[in-house]
């Protein structure tokens, strides 16, 4: 159960301790408060655990200082969608919004290698209006050889570069908790000159202690990447242990499925999830076609297949896409292979456009009926 009190609700205000105490007088029943500090109000939720049925929903209702009750019967308490829910999805970022409604796209390099390349890219994503990167400094790889990203080295002129071109919001993949630390500390010596949203990447979507480190801190969203050998609902209960423990600003990415069955694709493109995640929780769901493809091959007309996947999850309403670019391709240190060029950027903007609208035609047609 969810009691949701009146916004603006003061912490030491006598009806705000009634509904508490009231609570905490039950037996078999917990609390955890949640408090969401808005620019315009804040939003109070007190989350109900334990043996709800026994609680009277109506009384709970009257209590002074109570908006309204959500009862939750599932899974996902937090970031589920449950019927009569009138919490709000999504949340703004460093002056970006993230919602189930609306699309930001996210294209960048999967790993930073030089700054010539960043500010290459970071340029080109300016010149066409983009607000919004990836840059990986910290990279999970198979092979222990690899190169595993800059890591803290380059934070630092990352985020000038990212300031200098109007970046306000950098999605960046962190493998351990230090890496928020590492962040934080750059951000703050270099003016916070942008924004970081933490990925979080397949391989660690079931890492519990990082996924407690990053719901324990409110500074930067998460973007949560559907870990590709487990069910869709498994990888849903990984954001809700982000979510449970404080976090609620968080993003579910698909991002395709290990299996042969996909070949020749790198993974199997699960993007007929979108509509599914967006019914069953309130985040703003991100598709990542570069993952899920692996390469630069196309269809005979000449589209590649990175935009005909883009095309199909923008199309079923996705609101984020996050996408492999790379000034030099054959030159890019990870993943090269299925790195778009920055020459295809506005080619990409323009698929993206018009997925876009047709998605948009579409959901004006089911409002019709
Ligand atoms: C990435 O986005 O660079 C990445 C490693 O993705 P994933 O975790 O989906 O493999
Ligand atoms: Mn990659």
């Amino acid at each position: 159960m969810i009691v949701i009190l009146q916004a603006d609700i003061a912490e030491d205000s006598p009806e705000y301790r009634q509904v508490l105490d009231y609570l905490r007088h039950k037996p078999n029943i917990s609390t955890r408060v949640h408090r969401e500090i808005g620019a315009i109000r804040t939003v109070t939720e007190i989350y109900v655990i334990g043996d709800t049925m026994t609680l009277d929903q109506a009384e709970v209702e009257s209590l002074p200082g109570v908006e309204r009750v959500v009862r939750i019967s599932e899974d996902f308490r937090v970031v589920g969608r449950h019927l009569n829910d009138p919490r709000a999805s999504g949340f703004e970022y460093h002056g970006v919004r993230f919602d189930q409604d609306n699309l930001n796209v996210f294209a960048g390099l999967c790993a930073v290698d030089t700054p010539a390349h960043v500010e290459r890219m970071m340029k080109a994503l300016r010149d066409h209006g983009q607000v919004c990167t990836r840059m990986g400094a910290y990279k999970p790889r198979t092979n222990p050889y690899s190169f595993q990203g800059h890591g803290k080295a380059c934070l630092p002129w990352v985020f000038e570069l990212a300031g200098k071109h109007g970046i306000q919001v950098i999605a960046m993949e962190i493998t351990h908790d230090s890496h928020l630390d590492e962040i934080r500390e750059a951000l703050e010596k270099t003016g916070k000159p942008t924004g970081v949203m933490l990925q979080i990447g397949t391989r660690n979507t079931q890492n519990f202690e990082l996924l407690k480190a990053v719901g324990r801190q409110s500074e930067f969203p998460i973007l949560l990447k559907r870990g590709f050998g487990i069910t869709l609902e498994e990888s849903i209960n990984a954001a809700e242990y982000v979510a449970s423990e404080g976090n609620h600003k968080i993003i579910f990415g698909l991002r395709g499925m290990k299996t042969n069955m996909g070949d020749p694709h790198r993974n199997f493109v699960d993007f007929a999830h979108v509509p599914v995640v967006r019914r069953l929780t309130r985040m703003p769901v991100c598709i990542d076609p570069s993952h899920s493809v692996g390469s630069r091959d196309g269809s005979p007309e000449g589209i590649p297949d990175v935009f005909h996947v883009t095309a199909q999850g923008v199309i079923a309403g996705a609101n984020m896409i996050l996408v492999d670019f790379h000034p030099a391709p054959t030159q890019a240190l990870v993943d090269g292979p299925q790195a778009l060029t920055l020459e295809e950027l506005p080619w990409f903007l323009e698929d993206v456009r018009i997925a876009r609208a047709a998605y948009e035609q579409r959901r004006a047609l089911a409002a019709k009926r």
